[in-house]
């Protein structure tokens, strides 16, 4: 972003050289020296400056240019940098003007034409200027900005997908004064949020996160046409394939389409897989994992759905959601589970306004002092648990079952037994949400006596039945009635092999009813639901897949 700006504004073209010409003899070097000819070319300017995080530290504008004068022109420049100086530029004719106009709007000070010697008449207001703008604490803003509504569930999918991908970004509240300075300067109005401004100073409005993940320097397209494999899903088990194909020399590509790091990314921290005695945040493992897929050569592409799978001859051929394809030798199908979305009245509604389904760690501080609930009974509602404790005033945990025990490891339930405002009722349900414009209050039902009590409440976490979304296969693949894919020996009955198997062997132990596509993590049947077999999974579906290329 570079140098804070100057900014000079005269009509006169020999007046402005000369201004300009004297600014950066002096300041040169520590400042950026922008000159305009008129105020709506400055105001473009200013806009643009907006837009690119930049920053501005003092403006000099001529008194009388013409139609808008120098003062109307400050006025609308302090809309978009307040914290700039100001200081006009005036003719001894036009002092006495000036001086009333400066009594009504706050201007710092004014100058009079020609101001030579510049060493005794310009540099030392120009001085005092810069000395009181840097009192300001005026900072560079370089990242990503995002102008939203708290309980727009637009911007808290735009903030959700940012932070789920790890991308720095600044959030401004669209009633705030910087976010209605941006919107400003973007030349939109508050129906546009999400606003989502990108370092250089494209602003989109309410952008999809395919556009976001480009903006953001995500990859959204492959590099090629056919792979040697390709994942499907970048949990724990997609990148764990990942890294050890493209480290084992195949080409890889893994294609996700929300955030690389699946449900594991959402963990606020995960305390039971090897390695990490302290624990580690979902963010953290992700961001080394997506580093190390990376360092070997990896593909991952962002934000593209996998919506269908055939077989052409011996290629694997993947269908993306707008209509791409993309193909390989082998797929590693590792999509895991998506949490079923819960069945109440008004909760649909109130979805991204209070109603969240996982962590949503962007809501933490946004908790603050308030009642939280949390649907959910197995570890990943008690990691929720734990976590919002840090901020809300109370956090209850609604488990629909008589106990914790069978749902939830010993460690965690020990963990939310010790924290004051953590409160575990059980045998309770959610059956109705309200709230005008974002979530105030959730109705819960007794499971024993059917009694309903209306309680007040923040923010509702749902963490419950997930389930593996995988209806896109159609009949492609054996799947339970339940959707998780079968692999291995789960396919044969009495010893036969499943419908249609070409191959003289048995399935490997990760392979699916189609020779050459695998299933690794919490989608395959049967599989155990934790980050380390996932992981674990995704490493021994690459080695099934060289068995497979070799045996072709
Ligand atoms: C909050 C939380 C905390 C947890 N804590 C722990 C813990 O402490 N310890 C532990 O061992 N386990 C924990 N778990 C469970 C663990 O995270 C999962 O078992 C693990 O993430 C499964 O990995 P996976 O790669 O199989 O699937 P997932 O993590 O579910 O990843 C699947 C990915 O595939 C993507 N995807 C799905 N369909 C498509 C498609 N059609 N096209 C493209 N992409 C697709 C999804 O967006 C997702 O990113 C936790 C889970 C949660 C939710």
């Amino acid at each position: 972003m570079g140098q804070p700006v100057i900014l000079t504004v005269d009509d006169d073209p020999s007046v402005s050289r000369a201004i300009a010409r004297d600014l950066r003899r002096r300041y040169g070097e520590q400042y950026r020296i922008l000159r305009a000819s008129s105020a709506a070319d400055a105001l473009d300017a200013l806009k643009d400056l907006k837009l690119r995080g930049g920053r501005v530290a003092v403006i000099l504008a001529d008194y009388r240019m013409p139609q808008t004068n120098g003062i109307e022109f400050l006025e609308h420049a302090m809309d978009l940098f307040p914290n700039a100086r100001r200081a006009l530029l005036t003719a001894y004719a036009d002092t006495d003007a000036a001086i009333q106009a400066i009594n009504v709007v706050d201007v710092d000070h004014y100058l009079l034409k020609p101001w030579d010697p510049p060493e005794e008449k310009l540099y030392p207001v120009i001085d005092s200027l810069l000395e009181a703008w840097l009192a300001t604490g005026d900072r560079e803003v370089a990242d990503i900005r995002v102008v939203g509504h708290r309980w727009s569930e637009p911007s808290y999918q735009i903030r959700d997908f940012l932070a789920r991908n790890l991308v720095p970004y600044r959030w401004l509240g669209a009633d705030e004064p910087e976010g209605r300075r941006l919107l400003e300067a973007a030349g939109v109005g508050p129906e546009s949020i999400p606003l989502v401004v990108t370092a250089d100073g494209r602003a989109l409005a309410r952008p999809g996160t395919a556009e976001v993940a480009e903006v953001a320097g995500l990859s959204t397209a492959p590099n090629r046409d056919f792979y040697d494999l390709i994942i499907v899903g970048g949990g724990p088990a997609g990148l764990g394939a990942a890294v050890y194909g493209a480290s084992e020399g195949l080409k890889t590509l893994l294609v996700e389409r929300r955030a690389v790091g699946g449900q594991a990314g959402q963990s606020s921290r995960i305390e039971n897989y090897l390695g990490f005695p302290d624990g580690i945040s979902g963010a953290q493992l992700t961001d080394r994992a997506r580093r190390q897929a990376g360092k070997f050569a990896a593909e991952v592409l962002n934000t593209r759905e996998v919506v269908g799978l055939r077989t052409d001859g011996s290629a694997r051929t993947l269908t993306f959601a707008d209509g791409g394809e993309v193909s390989a030798h082998a797929i590693v199908l590792a999509t895991g589970v998506a949490y079923r979305p819960l069945v109440a009245d008004g909760v649909a509604e109130l979805t991204g306004a209070g109603v969240y389904y996982g962590s949503a760690a962007t809501e933490g501080p946004s908790c603050s002092g308030s009642d939280v609930y949390i649907v959910g009974g197995a570890n990943s509602a008690g990691q929720a648990a734990l976590f919002f404790a840090r901020y809300a005033r109370t956090v209850t945990l609604l488990v629909r079952g008589d106990s914790l025990e069978s749902s939830m490891s010993y460690y965690l339930i020990q963990q939310l037994d010790r924290i004051d405002n953590i409160t575990v009722r059980t045998r309770s349900e959610v059956v109705a949400a309200e709230g005008e414009g974002h979530l105030q209050a959730i109705t819960i039902c007794d499971g024993k006596t059917s009694l309903r009590t209306t309680v007040e409440c923040g923010s509702l976490f749902i963490f419950i039945g997930a389930e593996p979304r995988t209806d896109w296969l159609g009949d492609i693949v054996a799947r339970d009635e339940r959707g998780f894919v079968y692999t291995g020996p789960d396919l044969l009955t009495n010893g036969q092999r499943p419908p249609g198997w070409d191959r003289d062997r048995d399935p490997f132990y990760l392979e699916c009813s189609v020779p050459g596509i695998f299933a690794a993590g919490d989608v395959r049947a049967n599989s155990v639901k934790r980050v380390a077999s996932a992981v674990g999974e995704g490493a021994m579906a690459v080695t099934l897949v060289h068995r497979y290329l070799e045996a072709r």
